[in-house]
């Protein structure tokens, strides 16, 4: 699960984190309300969507010239300005696609006078099983850039949680930063209480960028960017309460509403299986077969009508759909049942797609009569590799 910057700054304030002053605002009064507030003489608009590359985006309703989604302003008539231009509109980034995101919230903070940008992130190192606290001296908005062409310049400090954070980590990181001084002091600091952000409260990445170093000398977080582990959620009320679902993929939502874990991906043929094993395997064999999957879908052991309906709708929700391959082992759940589902589901939708169905299991001569007596032009498949082969076959001659 991800949060808005602003949250994001709120949770690490804190920890005792220096942040500058901040309000979030819904609208261009509480934003001109929220300017008053701040010391000024200059303030940050920034669009609170969650993606990056704001200050770099570009708004969709806005000329090509216009400024982006982070705007700096010196007074509260410019940031009355800035506000009215961007509420509403969609933002175009480099991490939202196309489709860009509609900017609903706005948090205005206090502009600092930057000497320097930094970057340092955090995540959790699969590989070696440990977190990961990645620093460079290059931060700002082309860390993406400094990543590909001088690697180098990246420098990643390994920390073990059974050890837990040491003060050599921390003169580690004010060392890559090439820090001196006071500081260096507040760099080493600064990594130990982002360590214990990071743990106790579950992140799975914590991203800053830029940490910059102000004029007068101090180290501050201008961007942050968080995610948390979902499988932790449960023990932080505190953090599911940041949770804006508008932010997230309207199928993917839906989809947790009733318990379905569902993926959106980039290929034609939708997915509804059961296990997530044998929606694993259910993709790799599209693939085999030339196409590719528009989901993963497991629709869990008890899949009833009312699932397998909802589970329809939200592939179909996606315009990408050619086809759709209905996988499912009926163990604990039978196939007659299961099929008549289907049949009930498939009728409600009005499904305009061609359909490939595979049963295995418990009453599966059952469920197949059902299939073939219900009057819908259902392909009934034997094994899975008939299965993948029939769904390709038909999308394809659809095309
Ligand atoms: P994004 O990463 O989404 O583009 P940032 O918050 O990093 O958004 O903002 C982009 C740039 O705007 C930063 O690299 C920094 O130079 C500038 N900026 C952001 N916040 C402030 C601030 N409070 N004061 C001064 N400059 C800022
Ligand atoms: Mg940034």
């Amino acid at each position: 699960m991800n949060i808005h910057e602003y949250q994001a700054k709120e949770l690490l304030a804190k920890f005792g984190i220096a942040i500058p002053k901040g309000v979030a605002a819904l609208t261009v009064e509480e934003a001109v309300k929220a300017t008053e507030s701040l010391p000024g003489p200059l303030y940050v608009v920034k669009s609170q969507i969650h993606a990056g590359g704001r200050g770099k985006g570009k708004f969709k309703e806005l000329p090509a010239d216009a400024k982006g989604g982070v705007r700096l302003a010196k007074s509260v008539d410019e940031v009355r300005d800035h506000a009215t231009e961007m509420l509403g509109n969609t933002l175009v980034t480099i991490q939202t696609g196309d489709a860009g995101k509609q900017v609903n919230r706005l948090y205005v903070t206090d502009g600092v006078d930057i000497a320097k940008e930094y970057y340092l992130s955090m995540l959790v190192d699969r590989k070696t099983g440990r977190i990961a606290m990645i620093v460079s001296t290059e931060g700002g908005m082309d860390i993406e850039e400094v990543a590909h062409s001088t690697p180098e310049k990246i420098t990643t400090i390994v920390i073990d949680p059974a050890q837990g954070f040491m003060p050599h980590h921390g003169r580690a990181v004010a060392f890559a930063l090439k820090l001196s001084g006071d500081l260096n002091k507040q760099a080493a600091k600064l990594a130990a209480s982002l360590y214990e952000a990071f743990v106790s409260l579950d992140c799975a990445m914590l991203e800053i960028n830029p940490l910059v170093e102000s004029k007068d000398g101090q180290l501050l977080v201008l961007d942050t960017k968080m995610s948390f582990d979902s499988n932790a959620l449960f023990r932080h009320p505190e953090v599911m309460a940041l949770r804006d679902e508008t932010e997230e993929d309207a199928a993917e939502v839906e989809a947790s509403k009733y318990d379905l874990a569902y993926i959106k991906l980039d290929g034609n043929i939708g997915c509804m299986v059961n296990g997530a094993g044998l929606a694993m395997a259910t993709m790799d064999i599209i693939k085999l077969n030339g196409a590719f999957p528009a989901n993963f879908l497991d629709v869990g052991g008890g899949a009833t009508t009312e699932k397998v309906t909802a589970a329809f709708k939200i592939i179909l929700s996606d315009p990408a759909v050619k086809g759709i391959l209905v996988n499912i082992f009926g163990g604990i759940m039978k196939c007659d049942i299961i099929a008549a589902g289907i049949v009930a589901a498939a009728k409600e939708v009005n499904l305009s797609v061609p359909l490939v169905v595979r049963l295995e299991g418990t009453n599966v001569q059952l469920g197949k009569d059902i299939l073939a007596n219900s009057g819908l032009p259902i392909v009934p498949a034997n094994d899975l590799g008939d299965a993948a082969q029939k769904i390709v076959a038909q999308v394809n001659n659809a095309a």
